[in-house]
């Protein structure tokens, strides 16, 4: 089966699918992102990740007048095109194509929309689940407007490489200050002694997660206490539990950060509970 993209305005076979060497989002970086998850035939989280994408181009002042609707239509012909009903779908949308000046194009130029869909399984992440992921620790590099979803993602690929280099499956970016910010494409949390959720609270120096969200409405309606603030490493590897969010791979457990196994190495209970939690709420 031919797999088919989404260019613009048009859907093209997902091998020919390109863009043009001038743009922006190729040039400097210059482009947002969002990424849903399909269940079921179904985007999870779908109002929160479109508002949080209005929100990146509103605070980047890249001019895209193409309603929710329209892009809600757009993403499920792709699906439907690609005879996917799970799996994820990925949405950039750049300044568009202009000859090379930092400075922005002009107001007429168009931004360059491309939207691509993949096929993942989520019984293969649950597995994974069951047992749980390794983290390091590494230095965070990256700018001060991380609440901005936007394609320039180097300071998180290579703390995302330095991690699958030491055979872990997502790296905790640790500021100057020596708190833990988030991971490189997750929001990291930990159950302290007492049971109470702790994370990171909202700032410029986080991506506002869209499953952090949706897990803080949950762990609410479950009674479960939430503290909102920043934790050191050192805190987080006595931790009962630990865990991540991101809109791939829900609520899954951390087990060892670096060298230190938490708990007694098996997924927190009440991770596990949030994870079952927050499926059923979608
Ligand atoms: N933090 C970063 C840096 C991310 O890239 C992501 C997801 O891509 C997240 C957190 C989790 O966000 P969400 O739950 O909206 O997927």
């Amino acid at each position: 089966m031919s797999r088919y993209a989404y260019v613009n305005s048009a859907f093209v076979p997902h091998r020919a699918a390109s863009v043009h060497i001038e743009d922006r989002g190729f040039q400097f970086g210059d482009a947002v992102y969002e990424v849903w998850s399909v269940r079921d035939g179904h985007l999870l989280d779908e109002q929160g990740h479109f508002e949080r994408l209005y929100r990146s181009l509103d605070q980047l002042d890249i001019r895209f007048e193409r309603s929710q609707s329209a892009m809600q239509v757009t993403i499920h012909e792709l699906l439907r095109r690609n005879r996917i009903r799970e799996g994820l779908v990925y949405l950039q949308i750049s300044r568009g194509v202009a000859p090379r000046d930092h400075a922005f194009p002009a107001t007429n130029t168009p931004p360059t929309i491309v939207l691509t869909a993949k096929r993942f399984s989520f019984s293969a992440a649950g597995r994974r689940a069951e047992q749980g992921v390794r983290v390091i620790t590494h230095e965070d590099e990256r700018w001060d407007r991380c609440d901005i979803k936007s394609v320039n993602l180097l300071a998180n690929v290579l703390a995302k490489q330095a991690a699958r280099e030491e055979g872990a499956y997502e790296a905790w970016l640790v500021d100057k200050a020596g708190l833990v910010t988030e991971g490189s494409s997750t929001t990291a949390w930990i159950v302290n002694a007492d049971g109470e959720l702790v994370t990171r609270p909202l700032d410029n120096h986080i991506l506002h997660g869209i499953t952090r969200k949706t897990v803080v409405a949950v762990a609410n309606a479950m009674s479960i206490p939430l503290i909102e603030r920043a934790f050191t490493p050192a805190e987080a590897k006595s931790a009962r539990e630990a865990f991540i969010t991101s809109a791939s791979s829900f609520v899954m457990p951390v087990v060892q950060i670096d060298n230190k196994m938490i708990g007694n190495g098996a997924p927190g209970s009440l991770s596990l509970s949030l994870r079952d939690e927050y499926l059923r709420a979608q």
